[in-house]
């Protein structure tokens, strides 16, 4: 660019100087012209050379720079405005200068030279005249460094105007390319942010499906609901309602970002989505009509507050609602498309789960009379002894066993002795505290897991509970049962033992002894320590273990034998 520009200038300053030359010499023609009518007015005898000459530079009105002279045909120089008289009549003929042969010979020649009188470059012009019926030159001549100056001065405001306008070229072009930098910076910077806002929707959904999968219960999926959907959604209030089996009612199960505003307990025809079997949208741009479990909520502004209603369907069922509420803003459109996916999500993770909870509850509970089985009753006694320790507290184990069960099975039937299982059962659920573990353990043998609880309070409940099942009026379709007792062995952590196998022992040893004492009683093992009966113990329970006391520590071993 830059070097077009200067061959661009120097091109422009060689046509600049021509047309400068040609100008100056349409100027000198004419002053020529001028002066020749000027000279042709003034009646002067061409022959007095004194008052030409006087005439030549004084009358005539030249420039400063203009230097003229008046040539006769003959090439004589007649007079001249730079040099005197004695010098004009000492000068050479000037028939051998080009600009006058051609004036004589064509009437006008133009010619540039060195002046030898002015030391410089002239331009000349000349043009042949008559005067008084002879022939005359007159030549007009000016320096060139006047045509060059003019030219640089043009070319000086030429360069001047060409570097501000490359100068602006030049910056508008950085500024347009640094605002186009900074257009597409700034695009590439939201394409990136983007792609890393979804990788974090990605991963979150992921997160939350995993951990879905590995949780055990509702109560599990709340913690994992309450941390990751927030992620996720955003600062909008959401709940997860799952419809009861007998699918008459909805109850809300999970809960994220806040207090939910509408009904925790809601019928199927309340819900337009569940209704219509498809997602709602209370209060979109086409229709307000909220759902009926959402018509007591209250907002700043009620205009902008939405409620999005979605189906959790898992394998072909609709197995609850995921219901989103927007507060005083409305629900953005890319919220309700990541609220899709989350319902996909959680509506196959949560059936899943219920599956799971179901086959888990199966597992660790008693069909007959509801309480929790063998296997349960094995994992949860570590975990409380493990408390227990770690709190440096007490817990007592209850082993019950009904008193002649066999009896009672012979004489009224398998039918009622389910019958009572199943009335003991509830009893002991009604008796007991909510943190008391229930098991039944199998046939008419129970164990009760007593945290936080001594001898003396572990006795007192058992004789409780042997006084309240020895009150039971049991009866059947109208037919009396009779009474039936029940026999308690209790064993305390950590004085009678720290072990699961230790404890469990000991409470059957004591048990053993309850029946051995008349049956429709407890006892404590410590009071078979007290009475030194232990020996005898081992006679009677010879079936795994023998048990020794030290008597320095008063800790009990189990021994295999
Ligand atoms: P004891 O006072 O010594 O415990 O006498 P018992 O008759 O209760 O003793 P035993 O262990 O010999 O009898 C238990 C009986 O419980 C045997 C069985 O008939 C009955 N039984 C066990 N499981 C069930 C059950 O699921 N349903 C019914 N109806 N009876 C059961
Ligand atoms: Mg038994
Ligand atoms: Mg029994």
């Amino acid at each position: 660019m830059l070097i077009s520009t200067i061959i661009g200038l120097f091109i422009f300053n060689l046509t600049l100087s021509n047309w400068i030359e040609e100008k100056i010499e349409a100027g000198l023609a004419n002053e020529i012209t001028r002066i020749t009518h000027k000279l042709q007015a003034s009646d002067l005898p061409f022959n007095d050379l004194e008052k030409l000459d006087i005439y030549i530079k004084t009358d005539i009105e030249l420039s400063r720079q203009n230097h003229i002279t008046l040539v006769a045909f003959d090439g004589t120089v007649l007079a001249d405005s730079d040099i005197s008289l004695a010098e004009v009549m000492d000068i050479e003929n000037h028939l051998n200068r080009k600009e006058i042969v051609d004036a004589k010979n064509n009437g006008h020649g133009t010619t540039t030279r060195f002046s030898t009188s002015r030391f410089k470059d002239l331009l000349y012009s000349a043009n042949a005249f008559s005067y008084k019926g002879e022939n005359y030159i007159l030549r007009v001549a000016t320096p060139l460094t006047r045509i060059e100056s003019m030219a640089d001065e043009l070319m000086a405001i030429l360069a001047l105007l060409m570097t501000i306008s490359l100068g602006l070229v030049t910056a508008s072009t950085l500024l347009s390319s640094k605002l186009m930098n900074q257009q597409v910076q700034h695009e590439k910077d939201q394409q990136e942010s983007l792609i890393e806002q979804r990788t974090l929707e990605i991963e979150l959904l992921r997160r939350l499906t995993n951990m879905l999968a590995a949780c055990n219960s509702i109560d599990e999926a709340q913690m994992i609901v309450e941390d990751i959907i927030p992620r996720i959604l955003g600062d909008v209030n959401g709940v997860v309602s799952l419809i009861r089996s007998s699918r008459n009612q909805l109850l809300v199960k999970l809960d994220w970002g806040g207090a939910w505003p509408g009904s925790k307990t809601y019928a199927p025809e309340e819900c337009w989505a569940l209704r219509k079997g498809k997602f709602h949208l209370a209060n979109d741009k086409y229709t307000t009509l909220p759902c009926s479990h959402m018509a007591e909520v209250q907002t700043d502004s009620p205009e902008a507050s939405q409620t999005l209603c979605i189906p959790l369907v898992a394998h072909g069922n609709t197995i609850g609602m995921m219901h989103l509420f927007s507060g005083d803003k409305e629900l953005t459109d890319e919220t309700q498309q990541l609220a899709f996916t989350v319902a996909e999500h959680l509506g196959l993770a949560l059936a899943n789960l219920n599956i799971q909870e179901k086959l888990r509850e199966q597992a660790i509970s008693d069909p007959l009379t509801g309480l929790y089985n063998r296997r349960y009753y094995e994992e949860t006694i570590n975990q409380e002894l493990m408390r227990a320790k770690r709190n440096k507290q007490e817990l007592s184990l209850l082993m019950l066993d009904l008193d002649h069960f066999k009896l009672f099975n012979d004489n009224y039937g398998h039918d009622a002795g389910d019958y009572v299982l199943k009335t003991i059962g509830s009893l002991l659920i009604e008796s007991m505290r909510g943190e008391d573990t229930i098991c039944r353990l199998g046939g008419e043998e129970f164990i009760i897991i007593l945290p936080e609880t001594g001898i003396e309070a572990a006795r007192q409940v058992a004789n409780g509970l042997c006084k309240s099942i020895n009150q039971l009026h049991l009866a059947m379709k109208d037919l009396s049962l009779g009474k039936l007792s029940v026999s308690i062995g209790i064993s305390t952590y950590p004085i009678n033992g720290m072990q699961k196998d230790e404890l469990t022992k000991l409470s059957d040893i004591a048990l053993y002894e309850a029946k051995e004492r008349g049956r429709n009683q407890s006892c404590h093992y410590s009071d078979l320590i007290i009475m030194g009966d232990e020996l005898d113990l081992e006679t009677v329970t010879p079936t795994e273990k023998l048990i020794t006391k030290n008597d320095n520590d008063l800790e009990t071993h189990v021994i295999d034998i």
